[in-house]
């Protein structure tokens, strides 16, 4: 999987929380005439291949070894789980060498049966994602195929020549591998942007993290392909080191994913109290200044109960983002659940800390989220409490924040409240 379908899983989903309500309310979609076109597209491609290839044993073993090695991979990693938020797998180590090897029609047809496995076996996505996925893989292939057999042509038996002289068979192969990668991205970025119009193209595009392990998939399926191409029984030292690499992967994202809440990217609350819990043991060692801020979206319920719960979705997702953009890397900021946001500020007294939040209650309320009935716009109530005025521990200084919190709520929302009581003693 590309940069793309991981940044797009990582807000939500494997192309997009669900399809906006252009779709839901009848109205055309990009996405209902792309999706088809995209599909047709691949099979229209695979009968035309199907058709005019001529079928080599040696083609059709290959094919055959690298779908092994790729249901293996798949099978191995399955008890481990993908929810979602864990997107990236390392099957291009499979495609590419089936792009780089073999006719066409084969990086036509790989996907199919490795993304039914993915479908059935390990998680089950909304079929048009599925489709989407497996037809821009297969159309990435056949493309980067097709480049790399007109620009190097092959013997039809033995090894091959750009296999053994390195030059300039590598190199281009190299080339088309990243062609192969930038045709998937854009193919599926597209049917991301189709089914969530909102998201920006740069946060469906644009991910290094992502980027970086695109290009390590693509390293790896270049040495796949190579050690193929000597002899496909040699797969069978392959397999065991890639199946390693994808587990560590996984398990990787999996604990990011265990540490996130899905709908925002902030921390989960859980992951929130371990990060508050060691900067506070830290503000105890140095002495220093910490706040919390309990912020409180105000009549949430009615946007939910207007617009509907996608809308309201977006405006979590937009408070969130602002209040991302407001504080400083070292600030902790969770989600606590529904509507409610939880920063720990450290370093910051009592006057830093109502700034602050005076700072993310004026940013919010300038937030406009766009929605087809206009924009929709909230406001926000903070509850503020300060490290040993208002609490020793956590517990206590989210007790003295929701105070705080319900103060601002009772006195007219929209504004920023600390505890009436300070702690004494
Ligand atoms: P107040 O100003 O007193 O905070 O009023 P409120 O309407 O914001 O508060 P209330 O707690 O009554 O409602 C919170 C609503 O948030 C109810 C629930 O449906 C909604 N909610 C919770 N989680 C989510 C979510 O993930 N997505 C959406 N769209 N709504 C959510
Ligand atoms: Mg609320
Ligand atoms: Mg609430």
């Amino acid at each position: 999987m590309t940069a793309v379908q991981s940044s797009a899983e990582d807000r939500g989903g494997e192309l997009a929380p669900e399809p906006r309500h252009s779709t839901a309310r009848g109205r055309p979609s990009l996405l209902a005439v792309y999706v088809p076109a995209v599909a047709g597209l691949h099979l229209i491609l695979t009968l035309a291949g199907l058709v005019r290839t001529e079928f080599r044993l040696n083609d059709l073993l290959i094919f055959a070894a690298l779908v092994a090695c790729g249901a293996v991979c798949i099978e191995a990693s399955r008890r481990l789980g993908m929810p979602p938020g864990v997107a990236r797998d390392l099957l291009s180590a499979w495609w590419l060498p089936a792009a780089l090897l073999l006719p066409p029609l084969y990086a036509l047809l790989i996907p199919i049966p490795l993304q039914l496995l993915l479908q059935f076996r390990v998680r089950r996505t909304l079929l048009y994602r599925r489709v989407v996925v497996t037809s821009a893989l297969g159309l990435a292939g056949a493309a980067t195929s097709a480049v790399f057999h007109l620009v190097v042509p092959e013997p039809l038996a033995g090894t091959p020549a750009w296999v053994v002289d390195g030059y300039p068979g590598i190199p281009v192969a190299v080339g088309c591998a990243a062609l192969f990668t930038v045709i998937n991205m854009v193919l599926v970025a597209v049917a991301a942007h189709a089914a969530d119009p909102d998201a920006r193209w740069r946060a469906v595009l644009w991910n290094r993290e992502s980027l970086l392990l695109d290009v390590v998939e693509l390293c790896v399926g270049m040495l796949v392909a190579i050690t193929c191409a000597l002899s496909p029984a040699l797969l069978l030292l392959a397999l065991p080191p890639v199946v390693l690499l994808q587990r560590s992967l996984m398990h990787q994202q999996l604990q990011a994913a265990a540490r996130t809440d899905a709908k925002t990217g902030l921390l989960n609350a859980a992951a929130w109290q371990r990060e508050a819990d060691t900067e506070l043991s830290r503000s105890q060692r140095t002495h220093d200044p910490l706040a919390v801020l309990l912020i409180d979206i105000d009549h949430f319920k009615k946007v939910n109960d207007t617009y509907g719960h996608l809308v309201g979705d977006q405006v979590l997702v937009g408070v969130a983002s602002t209040l991302c953009g407001q504080l400083r890397d070292y600030d902790v900021v969770g989600r606590f659940g529904g509507e409610e946001f939880v920063v720990l500020l450290p370093g910051a007294d009592t006057v830093e800390a109502c700034r602050v939040a005076e700072r993310l209650r004026g940013r919010v309320r300038r937030l406009a989220v766009p929605t087809e009935e206009g924009s929709v716009g909230v406001t926000i109530s903070v509850g503020v409490s300060l490290f040993r005025m208002h609490g020793e521990d956590l517990i206590e200084l989210l007790a003295a924040a929701d105070l705080a919190l319900y103060r601002a709520k009772q006195s007219g929302r929209d504004r920023v409240c600390l505890p009436a009581i300070e702690k004494t003693g």
